[in-house]
């Protein structure tokens, strides 16, 4: 069996690209982890998307390599984005800046749930200075958006080009960027010759699983895709995943209805709030970490990956059943996140 993949590739083709990532990403299999019998016989496998190099690595870069293609095409100058103080994409975004010459202006907020020192001080903000981007601050309650925009009025009276991307970068042009991973997933499991019968991936701005399911709908494979939502409600979540599915094959393939069965959101794992450690998070990246020797953040990936465990041990998979697990990097959360694990 093996998937034509030339629809996808040739939509994917009409959009400026900047090579960021360098792919093939591995797909890897947990062999230790799936020995276990809790987990009912399911092969687990991951899509090393934590190992691209670029400023440390993560899922944002796939995006930001159709967002930047898009902002050069523009005559861009500055990027400009936000999110929360240890944003992952925010500080991709600072070092693909870096690596391309232009400026980058962050607005970063509190979080309600993290106030000690090492989420103040380390991981992720850490490095947007190290990356020479202008940081700032607001308060919790802020509305960043609103603040981008007059950011944006500002640098512009000035003779500046800014180029604004959304939370996590997941405007439908973002998007694109896991459309194209489809098309590299779906190649590696020809060649392995492992059918994926489920991909698991964390859902926070959405733009990840939006941008696999355009890409799965335009290949044709029967692989699930489920998201594990760490920011808003199942529903929230469900209602924008939909919608920026929508949007991505609207740029792709404008003729492309979607299926909205095929848009499956599992809110389980959240807990109280984005970014409020969970017990079930703490004890899946320890299993993670002691078994096979890979981290994942505690924000996005734990929670993704306590939820594939929890379904597995609790028989939602046949025996056999070959998932695959997106690990979308996060790795400076960690240290952010300190006293969480203490
Ligand atoms: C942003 C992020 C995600 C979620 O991706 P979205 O496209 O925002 O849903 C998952 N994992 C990590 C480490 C991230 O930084």
């Amino acid at each position: 069996m093996s998937h034509d993949l030339s629809r996808l590739e040739a939509a994917l083709a009409n959009h400026p690209r900047v090579e960021l990532v360098e792919t093939p990403t591995p797909i890897q299999k947990l062999s230790r982890l799936g020995q276990l019998a809790e987990f009912n016989g399911c092969n687990f496998y991951v899509k090393r998307d934590d190992l691209t190099s670029l400023g440390g690595g993560g899922n944002k870069l796939r995006k930001l390599e159709f967002l930047l293609g898009e902002a050069l095409a523009a005559g861009a100058d500055t990027l400009v984005t936000w999110g929360g103080l240890q944003s992952n994409h925010a500080r991709l975004t600072a070092a693909v800046a870096a690596r391309h010459g232009l400026a980058c202006e962050l607005i970063l907020t509190q979080s309600g749930v993290r106030t000690d020192d090492d989420y103040q001080l380390n991981g992720n903000v850490l490095l947007d200075t190290l990356f020479g981007a202008t940081v700032h601050r607001l308060p919790l309650g802020a509305a960043p958006d609103a603040y981008a925009a007059e950011r944006v009025d500002q640098l512009t009276r000035r003779g500046r080009k800014p180029f604004v991307m959304p939370l996590g970068g997941s405007s439908p042009t973002g998007a694109l960027g896991y459309a194209a991973c489809t098309a590299e997933i779906l190649q590696q499991a020809d060649a392995l010759g492992v059918p994926f019968q489920e991909i698991i991936v964390p859902n926070g701005s959405s733009g990840t699983q939006a941008g696999l399911l355009a890409g799965v709908a335009l290949s044709g494979s029967s692989t699930g895709i489920t998201g594990y939502s760490v920011l808003g409600t199942a529903e929230q979540t469900l209602a924008t995943t939909r919608e920026k599915t929508r949007q991505t094959l609207q740029l792709l393939a404008p003729s492309e209805a979607l299926d909205e069965s095929a848009v499956k959101v599992d809110g389980t794992q959240r807990g109280e709030a984005y970014g409020a450690p969970t017990q079930a998070m703490l004890e899946a990246t320890r299993l993670l970490a002691s078994h096979e020797g890979l981290l994942v953040d505690p924000v996005y990936g734990g929670k993704a990956f306590a939820g594939m465990l929890a379904a597995a041990r609790d028989g939602g998979f046949p025996p056999g059943s070959n998932l695959l697990f997106v690990m979308t990097g996060g790795l400076p959360g960690v240290f952010a996140y300190r006293s969480a694990y203490s």
